[in-house]
């Protein structure tokens, strides 16, 4: 089994999630006492969030590579950077360190097509759904046409992950308001929904959307415990 490195805490409420999920994979796939091997290096998000939102991203960048560094000293065979956003640092992470990125768009484009599905509706933070290094990850790597919400509902739920799911809050009103929005990204075409914010799934689940859900959470773990399993 290769050693997983994490990259957390934006938000530690979903490197939760990504620590519960790939242990239930290994356990479930090889049985017994096995857990998974892996090494996370949490960061403070409050060190981390006001670079997203001044548009600091260079520094944001030199801050992931470090994390990324210090975990492949530490022992740890590819990256699993546990946020969408900050995978907008992807190529400097990259950079910086040997040992590959698993890119969390990658893994859920993967899943999208084997579905058989081409076009999707994106929910995230502002700068996944507003700027290109998601998007065009998607359209261009992997063949995807993809459907934002309109300026006031891409307000919304950029506020409800800051706001609340990065703080542990998941709300009725905010599951109504996303419940809404994925509806109407699924009447304007959207075949499959891309959760791209890797809290959104502590809100919303397959039950409250009439397409199927692509929690990015859920498939960039399992995407890590295939690599770690895969004998090579
Ligand atoms: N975890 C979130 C994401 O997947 C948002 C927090 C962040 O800005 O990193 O994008």
């Amino acid at each position: 089994m290769k050693t997983i490195g994490l990259i957390g805490g934006m938000s530690w409420e979903s490197s939760l999630e990504y620590y519960r999920i790939i242990n239930e994979l290994v356990k479930e796939r090889l049985g017994g006492l096995h857990s998974a091997r892996c090494i996370m290096h949490s960061v403070d998000f409050a060190d981390v969030e006001p670079l997203q939102q001044a548009g600091c991203w260079e520094e944001a960048g030199r801050q992931m590579a470090n994390a990324a560094r210090s975990v492949e000293a530490a022992g740890a065979d590819f990256l699993v950077l546990c946020t969408n956003t900050m995978h907008k640092t992807a190529d400097d992470i990259q950079r910086h360190v040997r040992i590959p990125l698993l890119h969390i768009a990658d893994a859920t484009a993967q899943r999208v097509i084997a579905r058989g599905l081409r076009t999707v509706g994106l929910l995230g933070t502002r700068f996944t759904m507003e700027d290109d290094f998601y998007k065009v990850r998607l359209t261009d790597r992997h063949s995807l046409s993809v459907i934002v919400p309109g300026e006031a509902e891409r307000c919304r739920v950029h506020r409800v992950i800051y706001e609340e799911l990065c703080l542990g809050k998941v709300q009725p009103d905010s599951r109504e308001d996303f419940v809404g929005i994925m509806g109407d990204l699924a009447s304007r075409g959207a075949e499959g929904m891309i959760l791209g914010c890797t809290e959104i799934g502590l809100l919303v689940g397959a039950g409250d959307c009439q397409v199927p859900i692509f929690d990015t959470t859920r498939l960039h773990a399992e995407a890590a415990v295939d690599l770690a399993l895969r004998a090579d």
